[in-house]
């Protein structure tokens, strides 16, 4: 099946790739979703990285653009949001996506409200240019999916001016979204800071379309 579908996987014992959504786990409300929103079937890389991800391993992730990842890695964290305890007042977020642009970070926060929704779980979007004290109130007004740039994220996990920052200490989730971009636009540092306050027994993943050395 794996032949059939293009992929090519390596590491231990990977979980074979899955045939339909119906197989993945997801809870009721998300399978509504994804049907409703006319996605028949898994493609290549969500056949290969969702029972990856649902069974809480690290994974790379390289497809070509267009090929779905965004899914491959939302659906999973949706599942992954549901099995936590709900968050407590001044709890951060459960997991993070990091996205090279606004365009992109934008485009995900849409699509995770999209999946979120049924299941009651609040995706937030941070960014650069837009007022980082809204942000902030937005953070701490309850977000168990935060999509941001690595800048702005840095940003609002310490704030200037000696006020309490967002929180990672509940981040179990961690997602790195076009890396190959993020990496040519040398956000290493700030990705290395962000990651490191984040929970260790984390699950972390990341997403390209192309695989060069630094990634
Ligand atoms: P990538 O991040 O790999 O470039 P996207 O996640 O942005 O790709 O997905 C590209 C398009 O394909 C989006 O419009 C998305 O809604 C759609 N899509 C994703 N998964 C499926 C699927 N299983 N069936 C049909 N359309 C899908
Ligand atoms: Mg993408």
């Amino acid at each position: 099946y794996r032949a059939e579908l293009g992929v090519r996987a390596s590491g231990f014992d990977v979980p074979r790739p899955l045939k339909l959504f119906e197989h993945a786990g997801l809870t009721r409300e998300l399978l509504a979703t994804v049907k409703r929103r006319g996605y028949a079937a898994p493609t290549a890389i969500q056949a290969q990285a969702l029972p990856v991800l649902l069974s809480g391993r690290d994974a790379i992730g390289i497809a070509t653009t267009g090929s779905g990842k965004t899914a491959a890695y939302l659906l999973p964290f949706i599942v992954h949001a549901m099995d936590q305890p709900p968050l407590q007042k001044g709890d951060g977020p459960i997991g993070l996506v990091l996205a090279p642009t606004h365009e992109l970070a934008e485009q995900v926060t849409m699509e995770a409200r999209k999946f979120a929704k049924g299941d009651g779980l609040r995706a937030v979007g941070v960014w650069g240019g837009v007022g980082k004290y809204e942000q902030l109130k937005e953070l701490k007004a309850g977000a168990d999916i935060v999509v941001g740039t690595p800048g702005r994220l840095l940003e609002l996990i310490r704030p200037k001016g000696g006020q309490p920052g967002l929180s990672l200490r509940r981040v179990t989730y961690v997602v790195l979204d076009e890396a190959d971009r993020m990496f040519d636009m040398g956000f290493a540092p700030q990705i290395d800071r962000i990651v490191g306050n984040t929970r260790p027994d984390r699950q972390t993943m990341l997403f390209s379309a192309t695989f060069p050395a630094a990634v």
